[in-house]
């Protein structure tokens, strides 16, 4: 079966599926994204993902394709058309087409562009879905809280990793803290015992899967800060494990070469993975609302 997706108001199979050579997204990366978890044909914190594209938009000034209700529609007919129960769905929305200038155009309208595919089924054994990651130089522009398309400098710290046999590049700014990894939120459990993860500002994703895991948190009673962590501060954590849309909760277990701990999963990030699992199965299915947007919506 050929996969199927929605370009411009159309669904067309995916190897005939086209967009313009004078799209700003091609030409210049104006163009922002979000993909979102579907486990069992279920998506997985809708709510913070559209909020999150809105914002983004926002932030932009490109004007929304469409609105929310209309989107999810188009999002679960792409889902249905390519049968995905476990896989992900990915949707692009850039300025539009115009005559190449740097400055916008006047009148593009934006385009959107969906997509999905199949994946893994979501992971129920912690000790199988552990991962190791190496330390990279942040070299991003300043306003990586806009999930753009301009994705170079990620995707050149996950070469690296790739390169280095790791699953994530975790990033460290020019004055040694930890910002994130290359497509994840990073958390740790530092020397003193206190699980901490990077506050939001313009030089961080506020990641949907970091919002759902702090309300899933709050609600569980488990305590965090949210304070960055420098790169010794890293080097001597007890725990460290990543959030992503894709990636859940997933344990380091090996950092630069040197073992995380005792090298295997710890029990904060097993009590997480576990809220995380029953979160993405449904049982806690309000999340959404109870995480907070600030820095999201
Ligand atoms: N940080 C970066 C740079 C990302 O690209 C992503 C996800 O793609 C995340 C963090 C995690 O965000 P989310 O939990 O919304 O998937």
């Amino acid at each position: 079966m050929s996969r199927i997706a929605y370009v411009n108001g159309r669904y067309v199979p995916q190897r005939d599926a086209a967009v313009n050579v004078e799209d700003r997204g091609y030409q210049f990366g104006d163009g922002v994204y979000e993909v979102i978890h579907v486990h069992d044909g279920r998506f997985i914190d809708t709510d913070l993902h559209l909020a999150r594209l809105a914002r983004s938009l926002r932030e932009l000034a490109i004007a929304r394709p469409m609105e929310d209700a209309a989107l999810l529609a188009v999002l679960r007919e792409v889902v249905r058309r390519n049968r995905i129960r476990e896989g992900i769905v990915y949707m692009q929305v850039s300025r539009g087409v115009a005559r190449r200038d740097h400055a916008f155009p006047r009148d593009a309208a934006p385009a959107l562009v969906i997509t999905a595919r199949h994946g893994a089924a979501f992971p129920r054994d912690i000790d199988a879905w552990t991962g190791t990651a190496v330390t990279v130089p942040d070299i991003r522009w300043g306003r990586v809280d806009i999930k753009t398309v301009n994705l170079l400098p990620n995707c050149l710290a996950k070469q690296k990793a790739r390169e280095a046999g790791a699953y994530e590049a975790i990033l460290i700014d020019r004055d040694g803290n930890v910002t994130e990894g290359s497509s994840t939120t990073v958390w740790a459990v530092d020397a003193e015992g206190v699980l901490r993860t990077r506050h939001l500002d313009h030089h961080i994703l506020p990641g949907c899967t970091r919002a759902a895991v702090i309300a899933l948190m709050e609600a569980a009673g488990i305590r965090f800060e949210e304070r960055g962590l420098t790169e010794a501060e890293l080097r001597a954590a007890r725990e460290i494990f990543l959030t992503s849309a894709t990636s859940y909760v997933k344990p380091m277990v090996r950092l630069d070469g040197a073992a995380v701990g005792d090298g295997t999963p710890g029990p904060v990030a097993r009590r997480l993975f576990e809220l995380f699992s029953r979160h993405a199965d449904g049982a806690a299915h309000n999340v959404s609302r109870l995480a907070s947007f600030s820095g999201i919506g």
